[in-house]
């Protein structure tokens, strides 16, 4: 019997988790004889094109839209962050490991734990359920796994993180853990040649809460100092998108992965962000030490200053 397709999708301006993760999970669902196809609706981000040729993996198909879709969503599960057409897809299933901040107007699977990636979840799963993990397939989830937690470094990383991608770094035959993260993240952290509106939107997302719409972009490097070079031009950048998107402010992290601690930089109403940080914004930045993950160490500040007025 022939069944329909299921897309296998992640959020936008897709990161490794989410490409991994849609890999992953497809593979899964093709053993239980469901015809699940991964997905991305953007371009993929550099350090994720090394992942996957690393691997010898090819691209998950470009998909404009999902309208009239059979789809799971993967690494996120806010519709303002999903492709184009959701709103006329039919989603039967969540994995993810952020925040639940979504409706579906009938029941669906709904798998989540607070893990530091989507990827845990999924090897955990197949782990658990004897599922034949290929040295290929255990080499992307620990890439995502090395991704997202930022080689265990982000306040978001468990212990169940560690675990799993110690148990798949044998299977994918990658001697040298934390090596193998560096070099994962530094085809990302590269920033030459790109322009300020590609490094914001790099990896993106777009929030709303209390009917306040903003947006907080990130870019993890290696090198602040030469990140930071260029703030005048990301803060024009910055300020353009907000008013075009009508943002209520926009922030960009810049996540310095070596001394651990992220720069922001800020358009729009900074009030709420002066209280959720409980310091007065000068010159439209701020650095916060030990500020490494958006939706652990900076989202829950503003979405419960944001929630008291
Ligand atoms: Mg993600
Ligand atoms: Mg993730
Ligand atoms: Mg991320």
């Amino acid at each position: 019997m022939k069944t329909e397709n299921i897309y296998i999708i992640g959020h936008k301006s897709p990161d490794t988790d989410s490409v991994c993760s849609s890999i992953a999970y497809a593979e899964y669902m093709r053993e239980k004889k469901i015809n699940a196809i991964p997905v991305i609706c953007e371009e993929l981000n550099p350090e994720t094109e090394y992942v996957l040729s690393y691997f010898g993996v090819d691209a998950p198909l470009k998909l404009d839209s999902i309208k009239g879709k059979k789809v799971i969503l993967v690494d996120h599960n806010e519709t303002i962050q999903s492709p184009e057409g959701i709103e006329e897809a039919e989603v039967i299933e969540v994995v993810d490991h952020h925040k639940i901040g979504c409706q579906f107007s009938s029941p669906i699977a709904f798998q989540t734990k607070p893990f530091g990636s989507t990827a845990t979840i999924i090897a955990q799963k197949m782990f658990n359920e004897n599922f034949k993990i290929t040295k290929k397939l255990a080499g992307l989830l620990l890439s995502a796994i090395l991704s997202d937690t930022v080689i265990f470094k982000s306040s978001t990383a468990t212990k169940e993180d560690i675990e799993i991608a110690e148990k798949l770094s044998k299977i994918a035959e990658i001697k040298d853990i934390k090596n193998f993260g560096i070099e994962i993240k530094k085809k990302k952290s590269n920033l030459k040649g790109m322009t300020a509106e590609k490094i914001i939107y790099s990896d993106f997302k777009t929030f709303e809460e209390n009917s306040k719409k903003f947006g907080i972009g990130q870019i993890e490097i290696v090198d602040l100092k030469e990140a930071m070079e260029q703030k005048e031009d990301l803060l024009k950048a910055i300020e353009k998108i907000v008013n075009e998107e009508k943002f209520s402010f926009l922030i960009l992290m810049i996540t310095d992965i070596i001394n651990e601690g992220s720069e922001l930089l800020i358009c729009g109403e900074k009030d709420y962000l002066e209280k959720a940080f409980n310091v007065k914004i000068e010159e439209n930045s701020i650095y916060l030490k030990n500020m490494m993950s958006r939706k652990k160490d900076l989202l829950p500040l503003i979405i419960k200053e944001i929630n008291k007025s």
